[in-house]
């Protein structure tokens, strides 16, 4: 399991933006990434099911796939 977190000081520092402000272009950054991490790792250990998450202050969680970039793009 991964699991991002918004208003993430590591991503801001990173990527240079701030995240706090749009909230679809936060969840782009972070699908994005979590994207590749899981490819990568998918690649390396076949057999290995990873989930990806991410988590907002409130404590609420997303299930982070392909589908969460390409439906936030569409609605912009
Ligand atoms: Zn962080």
């Amino acid at each position: 399991m991964v699991m991002d977190h918004r208003d993430c000081g590591a991503y801001r520092e990173l990527l240079g933006e701030d995240y706090a402000k749009d909230a679809q272009k936060e969840t782009i950054a972070h699908s994005t990434r979590l994207m590749r991490l899981k490819s990568m790792i998918v690649e390396k250990y076949p057999k290995i099911e990873v989930e990806t998450l991410l988590m907002s202050l409130n404590g609420d969680v997303e299930v982070i796939s392909n589908a969460s970039i390409a439906q936030e793009e569409t609605e912009i």
